[in-house]
């Protein structure tokens, strides 16, 4: 009998997740290797020139050059799609590689797009500044009401373009909600599912169209290389975004698939127990700090509807420690263990400042609007004990008086 590999789709989206994370999307050589192949090569030969010709016209299966499809891609992006339970996957440069090409790939002169104002720092700017130099009009909403987004709508909004939970607000918006509103009027809705990951979200489930990735982040899991991907419909991959992708080359490559092919084979496990180590974490800072903003906390005003529309919260958040900028760099200065690092998703801890860092090129007044004050600090719970963890943030905080 021979056995599925993984790259049967009918065989895989039955899988359960945890058994689609490890093995689907596997492609094996003749030689029978059990770790996904790496495929080193920009181009590929033909048998004869009517093959190659029959390639270009899409007539007979097979690859042509490596900004177009590489194998080792080609398993990370098909694994992500059967995770995701989406039709179909495409694999970028970054996340921002991913969400730059969502929306642009859709959107023209003319276009109207309306945001949460509680993006990641570039996906703002993408909103704030570089759509308007297209003549893309953009509306920036507080996610969280829904009366916001139906306002903004006007009769040429493309598209609804939104992060959940939102970095590094820990703003929760309602995927159902959101996504019920936007089918009505026919509006396309792009997600960006970093911070939860497909394991503990999948907004599809709840309507969403676009589902984009900053694999970089968990998905990777362990700080190594940057990546993307874009999941969506067959037709709107085939037919919107792959004419912007191919063409403008924000091309994976070969060797970071590979590496975040690895990653996915741990990220159940990782992502679980990151999340039951921030618990921890969260729960010993909560009596410490001025505030925290934990999802995954009772105390967190969003807390219901973050869990009916999550498996888990995750392993980010944030916490105001009071005063400003100096108890906030204070705190940080003082870690011996917890890396300063603007990074996340990473299997070890890390911490940092985002008014001064990952959302420094946001204006203060929009910073202050959304919640991201001088205070404010935010942690990537890691994979350590978390003893060691909470014993660090102990000796810390008492070093700056709290
Ligand atoms: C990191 C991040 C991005 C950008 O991803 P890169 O891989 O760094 O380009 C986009 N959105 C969110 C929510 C992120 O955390």
């Amino acid at each position: 009998m021979k056995k599925d590999t993984g790259s049967n789709r009918e065989t895989t989206k039955n899988w359960r997740p945890a058994t689609q994370a490890v093995r689907s999307g596997t492609m094996r050589t003749e030689f029978g290797e059990t770790s996904e192949a790496l495929f080193l090569t920009s181009g590929y030969t033909y048998d004869c020139a009517e093959d190659a010709a029959a390639r270009f016209a899409g007539e007979q299966e097979g690859m042509t050059y490596s900004r177009l499809q590489n194998p080792t891609v080609r398993m990370l992006e098909e694994r992500i799609a059967v995770m995701e339970g989406a039709e179909a996957c495409r694999a970028t440069a970054s996340g921002m590689a991913a969400m730059t090409a969502a929306l642009l790939c859709q959107l023209e002169t003319g276009d109207h797009v309306v945001a949460s104002r509680a993006l990641f720092g570039s996906c703002r700017w993408l909103v704030d500044s570089l759509l308007p130099k297209f003549g893309i009009e953009a509306t920036v909403i507080d996610g969280r009401e829904i009366a916001l987004w139906e306002q903004a709508v006007k009769p040429n909004t493309k598209v609804f373009f939104f992060e959940t939970p939102a970095n590094p607000t820990m703003d929760v918006i309602d995927l159902r909600a959101v996504c019920d509103l936007a089918k009505a009027k026919g509006i396309t809705t792009v997600v960006d599912n970093a911070f939860a990951t497909n394991v503990l979200q999948r907004p599809m489930e709840f309507g969403a169209d676009v589902v984009a990735y900053s694999a970089t982040k968990m998905m990777d899991g362990q700080g190594r290389v940057l990546a993307g991907a874009v999941c969506g419909t067959e037709e709107f991959i085939e037919e919107t975004l792959l004419a912007f992708t191919r063409n403008t080359g924000p091309t994976l490559s070969a060797f970071n698939a590979w590496v975040v092919l690895k990653g996915l084979e741990t990220l159940d496990l990782r992502i679980r127990r990151q999340t039951m180590n921030a618990l921890e974490v969260g729960k010993f800072l909560e009596q410490r700090v001025e505030k925290i903003l934990y999802p995954g906390l009772p105390s967190h005003p969003q807390h219901n509807l973050a869990m009916s529309q999550m498996e888990a919260a995750g392993p980010i958040f944030s916490l105001h420690v009071g005063g400003g900028r100096k108890e906030a760099h204070g705190l940080l200065n003082a870690l011996k263990l917890i890396d300063i690092s603007n990074n996340i998703g990473d299997s070890r801890s890390l911490m940092c400042h985002p008014a001064s860092t990952t959302h420094y090129g946001l204006a203060e007044e929009a910073r202050l609007e959304v919640g991201i004050t001088e205070d404010m600090v935010r942690i990537n719970v890691g994979l350590e004990d978390p003893m060691d963890l909470i014993d660090d943030l102990d000796q810390a905080l008492s070093s700056i008086g709290l």
